[in-house]
């Protein structure tokens, strides 16, 4: 029987892991962490289960629907939506529509809006080089500054006057403020329109749950999965990959042989440990991509209710804070005491800076000021804590990633039996359906089904995320002008 080892047991590896080992495949897959779930695990602190960031689930794929529900069954639910855009005290409907956007700013801070459009429309930038002029041209500088620049910068921690304008280009795509009031003042609604706005499908315990039962199920079917082991060495001759080298939590290392090999472990990690290593080139390309990471700081609070939303963008530029998610509005199995609530504070970062390096503590103070201060509760009312570090959390599609992506690939293209799959596999900013349908597609193709797509051409076919037709389209057309706000981000 043909032996696959997967390197990292998030969606994406432990998808093709449960469908290797439904087919009869012998699997192994090796987890640098001590849980299975990647970005997608829950946390559980003192009974309280927290995620890293919240993860709805949603897709196109409906194979990735129908594996979604074969594992989790009836704890599989849908969940009602509500998130919102928190700025100067006040609450915006996210995703943002005209009409409440600057009802909500006041009567001074609309007519600043409208005037500083009209100034824009008259005098454009003439250049349009970055995302600050790409969007102040369309929505004018107020708007930009209110609704676009802080979390933007807060997400991706550099001036939005250092972003490229194709960035908000692809996301943004035709819309401008006068589009935008228009179809929302006389556009027809379209009643069939079915809308990510409003629901979403969730685990009752967080989604990992839906990881942990995969997990269970590939061993029950004979898999092997070994948390604690970080993949720190592959060997390959004549471009086939022949075995991998891993550490396990004593510092131990052991060699794994095998037929496949799929790996969703970082692109760059994977270059940096192939042995005999690649040229100059290719690891001048790896060491170019780079990526964001977040700190949640997850509190529990001694309140019944704080808010009613599943989270909370920041936009107040006064705090740090990006995000807060309320897990118990995403289920309520996630909090046992309904007298309290749990929150997950939302910290944007790069691994090693300051905010990065601080203490617990110190995070723990901060996180707990800030909310305090823009006054969703007191400080003195959270009565415990918990910390958690997500180094790489995203891909940082930064200027000439495509070239460095498009060097890689080529290299990596002679490898027989190498599959890559996932998000950071393929330095995707994507979404857990997009890394699920990788995984089945890799198993596919090492099961000899040729129609089965390279897993580099599965899109993460962005425009879905806050809508989506009934019969299937994209509902490209309802998009809202701040979609790029939600970016899962
Ligand atoms: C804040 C945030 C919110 C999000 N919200 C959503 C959402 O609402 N909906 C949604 O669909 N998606 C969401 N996502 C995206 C989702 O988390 C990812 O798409 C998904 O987890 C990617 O799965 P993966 O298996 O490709 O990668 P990962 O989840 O990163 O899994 C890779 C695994 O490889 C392991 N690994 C790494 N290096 C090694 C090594 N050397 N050896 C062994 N193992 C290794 C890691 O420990 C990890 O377990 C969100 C992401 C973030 C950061």
């Amino acid at each position: 029987m043909e032996k696959v080892v997967i390197m990292g047991a998030g969606p994406a590896g432990l998808s093709a892991g449960y469908h290797l080992a439904k087919n009869a495949l012998n699997v192994t897959l090796l987890e640098a962490d001590r849980q299975v779930g990647g970005i997608s695990k829950t946390i559980k602190y003192k009974n309280y289960y927290f995620d890293l960031g919240g993860h709805r689930f949603f897709t196109k794929f409906e194979e990735v629907d129908r594996l979604w529900k074969e594992v989790l069954g009836e704890a599989f639910r849908n969940t009602p939506r509500l998130s919102r855009i928190y700025y100067n005290n006040r609450f915006f409907n996210y995703p943002l529509t005209p009409v409440n956007a600057l009802s909500g700013v006041g009567i001074a801070d609309t007519a600043a809006i409208l005037l500083s459009y009209l100034k824009a429309r008259m005098f454009p930038y003439e250049r349009e080089e970055t995302f600050e002029q790409w969007v102040s041209n369309r929505f004018g500088k107020k708007l930009y500054s209110i609704f676009f620049k802080t979390y933007t910068e807060k997400v991706w921690g550099i001036p939005c006057s250092e972003i490229q304008a194709e960035w908000a280009a692809q996301r943004i795509k035709g819309l401008s403020l006068s589009t935008a009031i228009r179809n929302a003042l006389f556009k027809p609604k379209n009643t069939n329109i079915k809308t990510l706005i409003d629901q979403f499908n969730y685990p009752v315990y967080g989604p990992g749950m839906m990881y942990n039962e995969m997990s269970r199920r590939i061993e029950r079917m004979g898999g092997i999965i070994n948390l604690n082991s970080r993949v720190t060495r592959v060997n390959h001759e004549n471009s086939v990959i022949k075995s991998i080298e891993y550490v396990d939590g004593n510092g131990h290392t052991f060699k794994e042989e095998g037929d496949h090999f799929i790996s969703s472990i970082p692109l760059t990690e994977l270059i940096g440990i192939l042995h005999p290593a690649p040229g100059k080139e290719v690891a001048g390309a790896a060491q170019s991509l780079s990526y964001r990471s977040i700190i949640t700081v997850d509190v529990i609070v001694n309140r019944r209710e704080v808010f009613p939303d599943n989270w909370i963008y920041i936009h107040s530029p006064e705090v740090k804070l990006g995000r807060i998610q309320n897990f118990k509005n995403w289920s309520a199995q996630m909090v046992p005491d309904p007298d309290k609530t749990s929150l997950g504070l939302e910290y944007f970062c790069t691994e090693n800076d300051n905010l990065w390096n601080m203490a617990d503590y110190e995070l723990f103070r901060l996180a707990s000021s800030e909310i305090e201060k823009i006054r969703i509760c007191k400080a003195s009312e959270i009565e415990d804590y918990t910390v958690v570090r997500v180094p790489k959390a995203y891909p940082v599609y930064a200027m000439g990633y495509q070239r460095h992506i498009a060097v890689i690939r080529e290299y990596l293209k002679s490898f027989v039996n190498l599959h890559l799959v996932g998000r950071y596999g393929l330095f995707k900013y994507n979404n857990m359906d997009h890394s699920v349908m990788t995984g089945l597609c890799a198993a596919k193709k090492i099961m000899g089904e040729s129609h089965a797509l390279d897993t580099w051409d599965i899109n993460t076919d962005e425009e879905y995320q806050e809508e989506k037709r009934e019969d299937g389209g994209s509902g490209r057309e309802e998009l809202q002008p701040v979609r790029l706000l939600g970016k899962q981000a």
